[in-house]
């Protein structure tokens, strides 16, 4: 089938996040890891490329995101989407206004879109100011992200240093007018010479809203959940048609195993909820792992009962992440933590393991680039955000949860395994 909607994820829990939302519309979702080295074969409506940028340095990103771009509109894509984190992970040099700068320049486009909100996960934008929850995003834990603290609650200011061209914002009270009214004030803006438009959203109908109103364009950027009326709108519309059902897939019989490295904290309940439900757990301290490597996960792993489900875990309060942090440098210890889990995930995979939930988004691409998973198929959600994927990997069938860092609620994992077994 020929391609409509291109999407380009910064990391990959993002990628399935949005998956998990267009999904939703009963539409064929395809997610790719990476940009594939092949031409476009056995595309779906809705394509979805997951990058590892966020952090990656701008150029490199922007490099990424063109041969992404490339690629999709190989595939057919006339729609194309930039999808970044509900909370707007980004430091002053990006990577979020200048991948869209790059796209808009590639794509002949002079003006888009930011809206990041995600109400059914408590991300809402009034005035342009984020809020998690009922907290300021600058107020949130996210002012304690390992890689992008993000300290600035207002998405112009974030933006503005970030892109070349003017900021502006399309508030709350035009979207709650309606689409036509929401058109035109882009339009007044776009006179103005404004090219990035910071939108508000607090619910679900603001996104329909803004769906309506922006569904033409070439360019959007954004959270997941303002994709996420799209199909549906284009549906509608009859500029897509929902003729591929999605195939029902079932993960292989086989181990389970938890792999979490997001520090969220989210993430931070999670796991204790998990630890207290019975589970056996590793605590992965990154300072021991540079002392000793990671021989002694391994073994412990391979002690584990088939049946145990066992989670593997770096995650850490911001002290603890702090502490290792100042010790190895912010880049070192990341890296050790991703590397001993993407270990971890190879060993369980020989020790039988086919159903893999794991957290935070670097976590994710990591494990993923090491089982060498190429193409998800997207199928069921867990949480919203949060689909079960299923993969080949060394000859098998495997079922993969990959969960952003402060997604789900606290009995997430064990909610995850009840799912698939259902
Ligand atoms: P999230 O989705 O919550 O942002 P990520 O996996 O993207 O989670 O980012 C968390 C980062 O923190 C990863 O790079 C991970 O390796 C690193 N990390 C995890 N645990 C620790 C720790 N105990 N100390 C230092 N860094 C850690």
């Amino acid at each position: 089938m020929t391609t409509f909607f291109g999407a380009i994820a910064d990391d990959l829990t993002g990628a399935t996040d949005l998956a998990g939302l267009l999904a939703r519309s009963g539409v064929r979702v395809s997610l790719r890891m990476g940009v594939p080295n092949e031409s476009p074969t056995d595309t779906a409506a809705l394509e979805i490329i997951a990058l590892k940028c966020r952090n990656a340095p701008t150029e490199e990103a922007v490099n990424q995101t063109l041969t992404a771009l490339d690629w999709l509109r190989r595939a057919g894509a006339e729609r194309f989407f930039w999808k970044y984190c509900s909370t707007f992970d980004s430091t002053p040099r990006g990577n979020i206004g200048p991948v869209a700068e790059a796209l808009m320049r590639a794509l002949g486009t002079t003006q888009t879109i930011y809206c990041p909100a995600f109400p059914e996960n408590g991300r809402a934008i009034f005035m342009g100011n984020l809020f998690v929850g009922e907290q300021p995003l600058s107020e949130s834990s996210m002012k304690d992200h390992p890689l992008t603290p993000m300290r600035d609650s207002n998405l112009m200011r974030l933006l503005e240093p970030q892109v070349t061209a003017a900021v502006g914002l399309a508030n709350r009270l035009v979207v709650a007018t309606g689409p036509e009214a929401l058109r035109a004030r882009l339009a007044q803006l776009h006179a103005e010479g404004v090219a990035h438009v910071v939108i508000d959203a607090v619910a679900n109908d603001d996104l329909r809203t803004i769906g309506l109103a922006c569904h033409d364009m070439t360019l959007l950027t954004g959270g997941s959940a303002v994709a996420m009326p799209l199909p549906q709108i284009w549906l509608d519309k009859g500029v897509l048609t929902r003729n591929e059902e999605r195939e029902r897939r079932r993960a292989e019989h086989g181990m389970a195993i938890v792999l979490s490295g997001s520090c969220s904290a989210m993430t931070n309940r999670q796991v204790s909820a998990y630890l207290a439900s019975g589970r056996p757990g590793f605590r992965l301290d990154p300072l021991r792992i540079a002392q000793n490597g990671s021989d002694e996960v391994l073994d412990w792993l391979s002690k584990q009962a088939p049946d145990a489900a066992p989670i593997v875990y770096a995650t850490a309060e911001p002290s603890a992440v702090r502490a290792a942090q100042e010790t190895l440098g912010v880049d070192r210890a990341s890296l050790l933590v991703e590397r001993t889990l993407a270990t971890c995930a190879v060993k369980a995979r020989e020790l039988g393991a086919r159903r893999y939930v794991v957290a935070g988004g670097e976590t994710s691409g990591a494990v993923a680039k090491a089982l060498s998973i190429t193409k998800l198929d997207v199928g069921i959600e867990i949480a919203p955000g949060v689909p079960w994927c299923f993969a080949r990997t060394g000859g098998h069938d495997v079922a993969v949860a990959l969960k952003s860092g402060n997604f789900g609620s606290e009995a997430f994992f064990s909610h995850a395994l009840e799912v698939l077994d259902k």
